[in-house]
This record gives structure tokens, C-alpha cells and sequence, in this order.
């Protein structure tokens, strides 16, 4: 087998790290070591901050029309690499190929096409003082932006970020998550091959610890934007705030699903089992509790066993394969010992629950069951924890204001699904939640304009549409005396 070598990516050249340390990449696939990621330090941050500043010169000095045509060429290279990405995402990542297909990779083209055509469309605001006095505000970008992202969406979410910040004339110095770095080199190429201008983008790879927190802490650089788990946000916000860094934390989430009596029937269990283990649970809009309405909970709960237990765990690259891998062997096993946690809670284990070995090569990949937990208090760790796996606890409730209570009682505050005929109830029960993202009888349905992201230890801030625009951007009044 051939090792790949990946590089960071600095001032437009593929480059090996300063000092030359690699460590393995293996894929969740079949648990075999098949490329090397750079183990970069802070110098090598140093030089890409220092490439990105340069370039900043020229890149915000361009119009809008022509930083969006390089961006759009972006986004054409990554459809005309659609499969090669595709393949390297599910590999990397574990996922199946046709999530990778139909999910991912058409949303990393998407991420640049949008933000391009969104940066047409931002403008200035006005504010005139009855004929004394006008008001602009020029929206400026920031200068360099540091970009941290995680491993379960990681083309997508990388490019969440990128794309707005060099959309509105940032340049940008990228930390994709050392546990899936190959689409974020690939991207890379990508950039060459669009003649994209050099050290506008920067993509250094290597441990959190080292690289992304050289990044945080860069005097160079005035604004992160972070997507991962909500310990690793604080540890940032704890190195960045008082640098008086602009901030943004999209961080972790335990997402209530709630079903009321009069919700329709098999819709409601078909979305409940597509929020708990879409991408093998490992979403941050998962819904990892799923509250059910006392007067339907017996025959749900048996619906939702019933049709967990028709998923399929297997081969990525099979089509049938509703499941694929866990990210990696140290994710597989926190995912039992919550497992473990569940059982000493009281908690009774309905389906699912143990590591799946498969046949052949894939035996050595990280499988998991599917896993529905019954029995639990809604306050007890396992409903109070991210588990960020195929795992999902089910609770009944009685009514409207128990299952607020409930719902609300996390330091979570992402998102929620509320299923329901009734629309003032729906109304009343999105307004009490508290969550960033409300759904009614529905779960992931995105638009990429709304605010996007979570209260509570769930984030800081909203991205999506223009409000990532004016984050990526500093907004400065001209008050003109008439
Ligand atoms: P982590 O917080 O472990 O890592 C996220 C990124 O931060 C990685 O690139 C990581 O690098 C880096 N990092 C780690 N330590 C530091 C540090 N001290 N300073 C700077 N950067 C650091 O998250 P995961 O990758 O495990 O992702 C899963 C988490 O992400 C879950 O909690 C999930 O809920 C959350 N998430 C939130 C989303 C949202 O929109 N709210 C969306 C998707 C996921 P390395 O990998 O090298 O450690």
C-alpha cells in the first residue's frame, strides 16, 4: 500500500512541517494505517500567519465580483473532484460513501458558492438623523482568520467557515481536526489547481494542542472561528478573550427530541431514528434524548426498536449501509463506557449497546451497534453528557410543561425537534426551548441563511447567511453632519 504523505498548505506551496515530524493517519474503516499527517508546531503557524498577512494586502483590496470568481472556481474543482472526495471523506472518517455523496462533499461546494453569491448581496447599513446627520457603516474585514474545525463533518464544516471568511476579504489560517485531515489536503490541491491566489488560504495540520492553540493565541491573529466540543471552546475562549480576539464557538450539544400523542405516527419515528444515528450519531444536531408523550410510549418505543434494529452497520462503500464506522478506536471505546455509565445508572439497554466486528478486512474497523437506553432520569450523567455516538436515550413525559422542564434542564442549549399536529402548541413549545434551532416536525432541514448555532455551553455567536458576514467583518460608523 502506498502511504500517502499529506503537507500544510502555506502561501500556496504543499510544504512539510519545519521540523520534519509525521505521525499516522489510520482509517476507521478497517483500522489500518494509510497516510501521515504533518505534526506541525507553532512556528509553522508562524509562517502560514505570515503568508496570510501578506496576502490580506491584496486580497481585501479586491472587488467583490473578483473574490467571488475565485471563489466560485473553487467550488467547481471540488465538484470536478466530487468522487476522489468522496471516497476520502468516508475513509478518513468512517462514514458511508453515499452520506459522503448526497451530504458532505455537495455542501462543501455549496459553503463556497453561497457565501461568494452572499458577499454580492452584503452591504452597508444607512441610519439618517432627520435630515441633521448621516450615518454609514463600512463593514471592513478583520485580517487574518484563524479557523479550528472538528472531525465528524469535516469538509463541510471547514468550509462553513472558510468560505464566508474569504468571501468577505479575510485570508485565512486553517486547523482541520488531526483525526480526518485528507480532505482538507486534498482541498488543498484543490486551491493549485484553481490558480487560487496564494496565501490566501493556509492549511496547517498537526494536534489541537500544538497547532490550534499557536493559532488562538497569535498576535496576528485578531479572529477564530471554532466548531468542537465545548471543552476544547473554553480553552480557547480562555487564551483568545483576553486578546479581545473576535470570537466564534459553535461547541457541543444533547438535543431533545420530543414527541407529543397527536404527532403523525411514522413520520415521527422515521425522524427520530434518523436524528439519533445519522452519521453513526456523530452530529452535533443529533437528537440524543428522545422524549415521548406517556399516552403513545409503549407502542413508539416499539416502533423505533423495530426500526433500529432494521439498520444496517456495515461497509462504508456499500450502498445499503445505513451506518458506517465510529471516527476512531479511542471514540468507539468513550462511546461503551458511556455505554457502561448508562447500565450503572439504572438505565436498561433495549437494542444495540456492543462494538460490531465485521467480516474479513473490515475487523479490525470501529462498529457500533445502534443503541436505545430506556429507564433513565432525565438529570442522571448519561441524559446530561454529550455522548456524540450512535446512542440515544428514550424518556416518556406527560405533558407540555414537564417536558420543557426537562428538555431545558442541560447546560446545553443547540438544537431541538418538536413533533406535533398542533401548531399553537408547536409555537408555544419552540418559544420555551432553549435552543438556537428550533424544528417542527422535522430535524436538519437547513437553510443556509438563518442563524446558525447554540445558547447556553452550546456557543457564542451565529453564523449562517449574513451573520457569518458580519463576523467576518468590522463594522465602522461615518456619522456625516448635514
Ligand atoms: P474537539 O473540540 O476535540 O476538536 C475540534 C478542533 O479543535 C480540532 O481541530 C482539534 O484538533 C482542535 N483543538 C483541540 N484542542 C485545541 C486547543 N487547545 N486549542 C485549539 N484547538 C484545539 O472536537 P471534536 O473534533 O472531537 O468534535 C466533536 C465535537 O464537536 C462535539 O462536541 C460536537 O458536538 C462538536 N460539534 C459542534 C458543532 C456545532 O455546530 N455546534 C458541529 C459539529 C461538531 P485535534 O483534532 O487535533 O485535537
Amino acid at each position: 500500500m502506498i502511504m500517502i504523505k499529506i503537507e500544510n498548505y502555506i502561501n500556496g506551496e504543499l510544504v512539510p512541517p519545519n521540523f520534519g515530524e509525521y505521525f499516522d493517519n489510520s482509517s476507521p474503516v478497517d483500522g489500518q494505517v494509510y497516510s501521515q499527517i504533518p505534526d506541525s508546531d507553532a512556528t509553522d503557524i508562524d509562517n502560514a500567519v505570515a503568508s496570510a498577512k501578506e496576502s490580506f494586502k491584496s486580497w481585501s483590496k479586491l472587488s467583490k465580483k473578483d473574490r467571488h470568481d475565485h471563489i466560485m472556481r473553487l467550488a467547481d474543482e471540488i465538484e470536478n473532484h466530487f468522487e476522489e472526495l468522496v471516497e476520502a471523506e468516508s475513509k478518513d472518517n468512517g462514514k458511508p460513501e453515499h452520506l459522503a455523496r448526497s451530504v458532505d462533499i455537495p455542501r462543501a461546494s455549496e459553503n463556497f458558492r453561497f457565501f461568494a453569491t452572499a458577499s454580492l448581496h452584503f452591504d452597508s447599513e444607512v441610519h439618517e438623523m432627520d435630515g441633521k446627520a448621516l450615518n454609514y457603516t463600512l463593514r471592513k474585514p478583520v485580517g487574518v482568520v484563524g479557523c479550528i474545525s472538528p472531525w465528524n463533518l469535516p469538509l463541510y464544516l471547514l468550509t462553513w467557515k472558510i468560505a464566508p471568511a474569504l468571501a468577505a476579504g479575510n485570508t485565512v489560517v486553517a486547523k482541520p481536526s488531526e483525526i480526518t485531515p485528507m480532505t482538507a489536503f486534498l482541498l488543498s490541491k484543490i486551491c493549485q489547481k484553481a490558480n487560487f491566489p496564494k496565501g490566501v488560504l493556509n492549511i496547517v495540520h498537526g494536534f489541537g494542542h500544538k497547532v490550534g492553540e499557536a493559532l488562538s493565541k497569535h498576535l496576528d491573529v485578531p479572529i477564530i472561528s471554532f466548531t468542537g466540543g465545548t471543552a476544547t471552546g473554553k480553552k480557547i475562549a480562555s487564551v483568545a478573550a483576553p486578546m479581545f480576539k473576535k470570537l466564534s464557538l459553535e461547541l457541543g450539544g444533547k438535543n431533545p427530541n420530543i414527541i407529543f400523542a397527536d404527532a403523525e405516527f411514522d413520520k415521527s419515528v422515521e425522524m427520530a431514528v434518523k436524528a439519533a444515528f445519522s452519521n453513526q450519531g456523530q452530529i452535533c444536531l443529533c437528537g440524543s434524548r428522545l422524549f415521548v408523550q406517556d399516552s403513545i410510549y409503549n407502542n413508539f418505543r416499539e416502533a423505533f426498536i423495530e426500526k433500529t434494529k432494521l439498520l444496517i452497520v456495515g461497509n462504508p462503500k456499500d450502498e445499503n449501509s445505513n451506518l458506517g464506522a465510529v471516527v476512531s478506536e479511542q471514540h468507539l471505546d468513550k462511546i461503551l463506557e458511556c455505554i457502561e455509565l448508562a447500565k450503572s445508572e439504572g438505565g436498561k439497554i433495549l437494542t444495540g449497546g456492543n462494538r460490531i466486528i465485521l467480516d474479513a478486512e473490515l475487523s479490525n474497523g470501529y462498529y457500533m451497534e445502534p443503541t436505545i437506553i430506556e429507564g433513565l432520569s432525565h438529570a442522571c450523567r448519561t441524559n446530561q453528557e454529550e455522548i456524540f455516538g450512535p446512542v440515544v436515550s428514550i424518556i416518556p413525559f406527560k405533558g407540555e410543561v414537564e417536558v420543557i422542564e426537562m428538555a431545558n434542564a442541560t447546560k446545553y442549549g443547540l438544537s431541538a425537534s418538536i413533533f406535533t399536529k398542533d401548531i399553537s402548541r408547536a409555537h408555544r413549545v419552540a418559544a420555551e426551548i432553549d435552543a438556537g434551532i428550533v424544528w417542527v416536525n422535522t430535524w436538519m432541514l437547513r437553510d443556509l441563511r438563518i442563524p446558525f448555532g447554540g445558547m447556553k455551553n452550546s456557543g457564542v455567536g451565529r453564523e449562517g447567511g449574513f451573520k457569518s458576514l458580519q463576523f467576518f467583518t468590522e463594522p465602522k460608523n461615518v456619522c456625516i453632519k448635514i
